[in-house]
Formats: structure tokens, sequence, C-alpha cells
């Protein structure tokens, strides 16, 4: 059997429900020390992170994931145990296959066959990973990346070995992602009988013209790596289930994914200015979950995207969309960062599945990476 399915069925059995780890990293710690890594376990609250290295001198070159997983979802609806990994018509299923064990197990393989047939490899590896990606992603990446920068480590490349690809293995690789800026609206009026509308202020009417600028504004043009930013309401609440009751108050959620030729001061800005023009009385606190993160065709997209071309006979494409990912917490270390990993199309959802032959690939294609950048 293929020594990176094996060990992605070994990760798979274990059910690391975020924030859980449930051991997943003291398997990897077990293959990587005998290879001369330096391990040190990192637990933050309840989250377990693996901070491994080999190698005293740069370049860096990191590989980043994470090893919880996502609910499973409803039971029923799984065609087979999700923590029982099973094989049916070449397709592994179970949680995590694609997001992302099957990737932290290519890593791994991928490692220890560039280190059995590298002489004396260049520069340092390292392993960045963590059991909080898909939880509040508070004490997982963004505190390792505190400790290695305290300690002035730094980072010059790193490859997340998050699910990338679309239609087939290796098509696409991540080398950004957009900014995503929430904020939580407060609009205040004065409730007042609907019949009597001059003795009351409906904040419904006072917010609607503001959003339906928001909604239309063009706020950039789409260039040749990100989409342009787009302004999203996710929730939208007033009234009080009476039909002759003017609101008091109307409360909504909203959400910017903002490309990099946007600072966060100014799309504040913006909001702030567009609802005070149209006399909307407000409160509104704001919630940054991810700065843009950007790394520009360089050394590490073209090793990466060499060693995607080996395997595939295919350049891949280089995108910065879908949500954000711990990528955003490691660029500011000055690292290059690229994602590249498996099939993304069944990712959170039941019956989560990867192709076993993309399993190898994925494996070729790591291994092409350190040998472009490190060999
Ligand atoms: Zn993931």
């Amino acid at each position: 059997m293929s020594e990176t399915l094996e060990l992605t069925q070994q990760l798979m059995a274990r059910a690391s429900v975020t924030p859980a780890d449930e051991g997943c990293q003291s398997l990897m710690a077990e293959r990587l020390a005998p290879l001369g890594f330096q391990i040190e376990r990192l637990r933050y609250g309840n989250v377990d992170n693996l901070w491994a290295r080999r190698g005293p001198a740069g370049p860096v070159l990191c590989f980043a994931g994470h090893t919880d997983v996502v609910p499973t979802g409803p039971l029923e609806e799984w065609h087979s145990d999700p923590f029982k990994p099973t094989i049916r018509d070449g397709l592994l299923y179970g949680r995590g296959a694609a997001d992302m064990k099957s990737g932290l197990a290519a890593m791994i393989t991928a490692t220890e066959s560039f280190l059995a047939s590298a002489a004396a490899p260049r520069g340092a590896l390292a392993f960045l990973i963590t059991s909080d990606e898909e939880g509040p992603s508070v004490d997982g990446t963004r505190r390792v990346v505190e400790t290695l920068r305290e300690r002035g480590e730094r980072i010059d490349w790193c490859i997340v070995g998050e699910p990338s690809s679309e239609q087939r293995i290796g098509d696409t690789i991540k080398i950004g992602r957009r900014g995503s800026l929430s904020g939580r609206l407060t609009v205040h009026g004065v409730q007042g009988h609907i019949a009597y509308p001059q003795l009351a202020d409906n904040p419904v009417h006072r917010l609607a013209p503001a959003l339906a600028e928001l909604v239309s504004r063009v706020w950039d043009q789409r260039n040749e790596h990100f989409q342009a930013t787009s302004f999203q309401v996710s929730n939208l609440n007033a009234g009080t289930g009476a039909p002759n009751v003017i609101p008091g108050e109307l409360k909504a959620r909203f959400n910017l994914r903002y490309s990099p030729v946007q600072t966060l001061p100014a799309l504040k800005r913006t909001v702030e200015e567009i609802l005070t023009r149209h006399q909307v009385r407000y409160t509104l606190e704001w919630y940054l979950s991810g700065e843009p993160f950007y790394t520009p065709p360089g050394p590490l997209s073209e090793a990466v995207s060499a060693a995607v071309h080996a395997i595939t006979g295919h350049a891949p494409q280089l995108s910065t969309g879908g949500g954000t990912s711990d990528g955003r917490f490691i660029a500011p270390l000055g690292a290059q960062v690229v994602e590249l990993g498996v099939i993304n199309a069944s990712i959170h959802k039941v019956n989560e599945c990867v192709r076993i032959e993309d399993l190898d690939c994925l494996h070729q294609m790591y291994l092409g990476c350190m040998r472009n950048l490190l060999a």
C-alpha cells in the first residue's frame, strides 16, 4: 500500500473534531523525530500545536496545516463511519480525507523521501501544525507565529497543505487570500404606532437607502490575482412581529471580502460615511478576521508551479479565491506563502473524500517543491 495512503488513514481514524488533536500531532512527530527534526509541542489554552524544525541555517521551507476537522454533520447521511476511513471506487471516504489529513500525510512522506535521497540539503525544513484552524483560530497558528516572532525565527517559504485544487489535482494553487472584515450594526429609531409615523422614527426606512448604496457600490476593480471587493449582508432583523408597530431598532450583520488595494481604515471610513450621509443613527462594531495576504509570483510560486507541472503536465492557475486560511498569520512573518493540496469539492460536507491516486501525486509534488527549493 502507498505510504501516504496508509498515513492518511491512520490520521483519519483519529476523531479530531476541532479543537481536539487526538494524537495526530504525536503520530507526525514520531515520523519527524527520526529524520532529525527538533520537536516542540506548543499547547495554548485547549489547542495543541506542533513546531518541528530541522537544520540551523536558512532559508527555511515550512509545511503548514491543521489536524482538526469540522464536525461530521448528520451521521445517517454518511455512507460509512466518518472516522473509519473507507475505500470505495478509487476514493477514500471519511472526515478529514481532503481537509486536510491527506495533505499532512503527503508532507510527511515527501519529507521522508526527500531526506532519504538528498545528500546534504541546503537550508532548513519545518512543520507548523495546529489543531485550531476550523475553530476560533486564536490559540493555533496565530500564537505559534507570535512565539516564533519573539524568538526571531523566520520562515522564508511556506507551503500550506490546504485543499487548493478544484477539478484536477494541481489545477489551482493559492498565492493569497482576500481580507475579511465584518460589521455588527445597530440602527436606532423610535418605536411607535404604524398609523402615527410622525411620532416614530423607522430604522428600516432609515437604513434602506444607505444599504442600497453600500450593496451597489463598486469598491474596486478585479485585477490579475484578486476578485473585486464585495459587501454582503448576512443578517437583517427588525420588527416586533406585530403588523401595527414601527420597530425601534434594526440589527444587521455584514461582511466585506476585500482585496489588498483596500486599506482597513479606508473601508471603515467609507461605510461610516455612507451611513452618516443618509442620517442613520447607529452603533457599529467591527471584527477583522483576516487581513489579505498576497505572494507575488516569485521563487516559491515558481518552484511549486514547476513541481506541479512535472506531475500533471499543466501549470497551475494562481488563485486568491475562497475563504481565509492560516496563511494569513504566516505571511506577516515575511514569508512567501503558497497553498497546494487535493481537490476541495467535498470539504466540510458529508461523505468527504479524496481520490486515492491523488495522494501519491501530492506526495510527488511536495517532493518536487523540496528538490526545487533546497536540493
Ligand atoms: Zn483546512
